[in-house]
């Protein structure tokens, strides 16, 4: 019973494009010297040896043409070398998730909060609004279960606008944060690229990062937690699974624990799903100890009110959820923009001034577009220098998102009705560009102006008022090409990448 994986490398070109003596002038450290850069035979060899690594190390995508299918997968797409972070803002990153994680988890439990700062959003989007009302309902029921287990990644980019590197936060997500599975392998990729690039000093620099396995840690803390071994845990997938192979590590380490995971879509919950009398969980037969949702944040994903119906199943049940409907909430933009106003933060943490300063100093400036003075005062301040913004709509997923032009068109059609309440307005974050090779199938190997977006993960299971585990653990490094103003993998945009600290 031997599966034939044939692996579809596509074509690589090489094309140096560009002045190659422009790129190197660009003057933040790269991994390897300019003659390495532009060595097109050397970086030829050396593509050829990374994607042989990355599939040797399991980085792997399904394709498009068979997502549902193991039989032909190629790599997940990747830097051809590590880009350069500086330590201090690296270490800034980590130091803050565990607040992070506190903080997501305090505002999940403040319905006050959350109903306040949510009222405009969910008064004009509907995904939003349907979200709530998932919420408001299990409120008015009563939570059936006190024990709250949450994954999500804290992504950020370097302002580099000035001169500093000033750490910024984009965003942060609490629901299916992705990439943990396969940047867990990718650290030795990276190694080995370098070395063979003649670069072992270098090397050595690059970090062991292992989300997956602190992933796979909360999520057996949970499960323990709920008491019952022959419970399982169930990943809620999409039904085109591309990025399998990055859940199959968290599924491993879990197996490795001896629990038992599956994998069940909408359908499968509005079909076989049902809750006892104690409102324990049985999907296929299964009792579910966690649902991990790894789908189900955007509106297409629910294309029926079966959809939505199981959806609710879930949340009202016992099992654990990894979000709860409230921590779903706690990631969304406008709850972003909220806290960065004055006196919020203060709030969560009210004997915690160094906390508060420490979350405060990785937030970029987030802006209100709700109706009244300081809605109209965004809404000039937009339209006077498009440039220096992002418009964001309550969506996730990447791709979502508006720049320069397009600002002035979408609010020129909003800035006068309550439609512009869907949206939050962003200080775009403008890192330096570093050069590097972006590899992806079937795409040409060319030098390429890189921005890289920084993730953290973090990991936490409380049980009733007792945090039993509050950790970061781990790293993602995306990087894209500067063309593109919007990144994200699964969008076919960003790639893989590890940092290299300087
Ligand atoms: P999503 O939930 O869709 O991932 P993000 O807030 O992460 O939403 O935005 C998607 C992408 O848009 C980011 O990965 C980043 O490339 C870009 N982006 C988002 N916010 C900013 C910003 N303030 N400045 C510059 N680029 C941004
Ligand atoms: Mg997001
Ligand atoms: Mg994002």
């Amino acid at each position: 019973n031997t599966h034939v994986v044939l692996v579809d490398l596509g074509m690589g070109h090489l094309t140096l494009t560009g002045e190659p003596e422009a790129a190197v002038k660009v003057g933040m450290a790269q991994a390897v010297p300019d003659d390495v850069m532009i060595n097109a035979d050397l970086i030829k060899d050396l593509a050829d040896v990374a994607k042989d690594q990355v599939l040797l190390q399991g980085v792997l995508m399904r394709v498009q043409e068979s997502p549902n299918s193991s039989e032909v997968v190629t790599y997940a797409p990747f830097t051809l070398f590590p880009s350069p972070v500086p330590k201090a803002v690296f270490l800034q990153a980590l130091a803050v998730q565990t607040h992070y994680n506190t903080l997501v988890d305090k505002i999940s439990q403040d319905q006050d909060f959350l109903k306040e700062a949510l009222a405009s959003t969910i008064a004009v989007d509907d995904f939003a609004a349907r979200l709530f009302r998932i919420h408001e309902q299990i409120l008015k029921e009563g939570r059936s279960q006190s024990i709250v287990l949450g994954l999500n990644r804290s992504d950020y980019m370097l302002d580099q606008k000035d001169g500093a590197s000033s750490l910024r936060q984009m965003e942060i997500n609490t629901f299916a944060a992705s990439f943990g599975g396969l940047s867990s392998r990718l650290p030795d990729v990276h190694r080995h690229i370098l070395k063979v690039a003649g670069q072992l000093k270098q090397s050595q620099n690059i970090l062991d990062n292992n989300p997956a396995a602190g992933l796979a840690k909360g999520i057996a803390k949970a499960w323990e937690l709920y008491g019952s071994d022959k419970a399982v845990v169930m990943f809620l997938v999409e039904e085109k699974q591309r990025n399998i192979f990055d859940h199959r590590f968290i599924e491993n380490e879990l197996w490795m624990r001896n629990i038992p995971t599956v994998r069940k879509q909408f359908d499968d919950v509005y079909n076989t799903g049902f809750l006892d009398q104690d409102k324990r969980l049985f999907v296929d037969g299964h009792e579910v100890a966690v649902v991990y949702f790894r789908n189900g944040y955007m509106p297409q994903t629910y294309t029926s009110e079966q959809t939505w119906d199981a959806r609710l199943l879930m949340e009202r049940s016992r099992a654990v959820k990894c979000p709860d409907i409230s921590t779903h909430l706690a990631g969304t933009k406008k709850v972003q923009q909220v806290l960065a106003r004055p006196g919020v933060l203060e709030k969560f943490f009210p004997d915690q001034p160094e906390v508060v300063e420490q979350i405060r100093a990785t937030f970029a400036g987030l802006y209100t577009l709700d109706m009244g003075p300081e809605g109209d005062q965004t809404v000039a301040m937009a339209l006077a220098a498009p440039d220096q913004f992002v418009l964001k709509p309550e969506r996730e997923g990447g791709g979502n998102n508006f720049y320069g032009s397009e600002i002035c068109q979408v609010l020129e059609g909003v800035k006068d009705s309550t439609e512009r309440m869907a949206y939050i307005l962003m200080d775009k974050i403008e890192p330096k560009p570093v050069k590097n090779y972006l590899l992806k199938r079937d795409a040409p190997l060319q030098i390429t102006n890189c921005l890289s977006e920084l993730g953290t993960f973090g990991a936490y299971v409380r049980q009733g008022k007792n945090m039993v585990m509050n950790e970061c653990v781990g790293h993602l490094l995306r990087t894209k090409s500067s063309e593109h103003s919007d990144g994200g993998v699964a969008a076919g945009v960003a790639v893989l990448d590890n940092p290299l600290l300087i």
